[in-house]
């Protein structure tokens, strides 16, 4: 039985010495293997796996390997278990660990820094600049889960305590995994300087990222949200959420100008580009008005072609965010755990662990209108579920 040196454990929570975890071999391959449970070290605790959703961004990782970063290179070959969206229960305290309690729930944020640079003592953990430097001889503290280390496609996983935010028993398993996809919203609006209630914020792209910022930014006040995206499904989500405008941009011949026109001809005070589409970009800067502030959320594969000019005669900010810096998990548990929003209206499949692989196409593929596709250790084959 699983009991490492200095490590707290309760007999009401017994943890096996292995686990089933999904590692992934060349690119877009996986395979589920045993690995022995891993061991928390000072700050950390072993969180049991309860629901880990599936993210655009694991795509990546899993079919072409960036972001992910596993001993400076390529995350292919190095038994590596993706996933970094989840939530669980406490299983077992690192040594000299306090602030939780074995049993206790808990949503995870994916970034624990080095607490150590300059960005992270910033409060930008996200962008520490120890990224990825704990393997081989340099250990500097620094974890992102699925990223950089092991992730969320298995049972059980160490997370530094600065990572977890303690959640409401009356969140359900899927809404807690969905507590950082609204952070990067909130992390989104963080950046752009705070959101003060009565702005005016376009949305563009309705995937996950998007459809939260739509529903944080309405819980901040703002007015009116403007969500631009081509699928009609999510447009509806987006105006369940609370989007006072959504637009069909499949429609549209110039999106810039029917956002204007929503918005009494003047443009918008921020757009929160989330669509990936290179032409997004350049629309984005030509919808905020003068002095208004973009922040990229999305990343595209090929270079986006801007107008520099215009960015630098209306003095137009953009910023990009990666993940969830600055607590933002913390602030979206906030809104979530007051019902502020419903995160759930993003969640459309639960399939088993064991079933990773038809999760994964669910996600990737969209079949069946999917959007946020969760996977459940504990779930049985048998009781695979669609979210109503
Ligand atoms: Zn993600
Ligand atoms: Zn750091």
């Amino acid at each position: 039985m699983y009991a490492p040196a200095g490590v707290k454990t309760s007999t009401e929570f017994p943890i096996p010495d292995t686990m089933k975890a999904w590692v992934l071999g060349d690119p877009g391959e996986l395979k589920l293997k045993d690995k022995s449970v891993p061991v928390p070290k000072r700050a950390e605790v072993l969180v049991r796996i309860d629901a880990a959703a599936i993210c655009a961004t694991d795509l990546e990782v899993i079919y072409q390997g960036p972001p992910g970063m596993i001993q400076g290179g390529l995350p292919f070959n190095k038994n590596f278990t993706p996933g970094h969206e989840y939530m669980g229960t406490v299983a077992a305290l690192g040594p000299g660990v306090d602030e939780y309690r074995i049993g206790q729930r808990v949503a995870v944020e994916i970034h624990a820094g080095c607490g150590q640079c300059k960005r992270c003592r910033e409060g930008m953990y996200t962008s520490c600049h120890n990224y990825g430097l704990n393997y081989g001889d340099v250990d500097k503290g620094h974890r992102a889960n699925g990223f950089t280390t092991d992730g969320a496609f298995c049972e059980y996983q160490v997370n530094n305590v600065n990572t977890l935010v303690a959640i409401p028993d009356d969140m359900s398993d899927e809404e807690g995994a969905l507590v950082v996809t609204a952070g990067t919203a909130m992390y989104a609006l963080t950046e752009l300087g705070g959101l003060v209630a009565g702005e005016s914020v376009v949305v563009s792209g309705a995937g996950p990222i998007g459809l939260m910022v739509v529903a944080v930014a309405k819980a901040l006040g703002a007015q009116p949200v403007i969500l631009t995206e081509m699928r009609d499904n999510r447009l509806k989500i987006a105006l369940e959420l609370g989007a006072d405008f959504a637009v069909n941009i499949s429609k549209e011949p110039d999106v810039v100008a029917a956002v204007k026109k929503l918005n009494g001809g003047k443009g918008v005070d921020y757009v929160v580009e989330c669509s990936a589409a290179s032409k997004a970009v350049n629309d984005a800067v030509h919808m905020v008005n003068r002095g208004g502030k973009v922040c990229l959320a999305a990343f595209t594969h090929d270079s986006a072609l801007v107008d520099i000019a215009h960015i630098v005669s209306n003095n137009i900010y953009v910023y990009g965010i990666r993940g969830e810096g600055k607590s933002a998990v913390h602030r979206a548990e906030a809104f979530m755990r007051q019902k502020r929003f419903d995160a759930t209206k993003i969640h459309t499949h639960t399939f088993p662990l064991a079933d990773l692989p038809t999760a994964i196409r669910y996600a990737k593929d969209r079949v069946d209108d999917a959007i946020k596709v969760v996977v459940k250790a504990k779930l049985n084959a048998a009781h695979k579920v669609a979210a109503e």
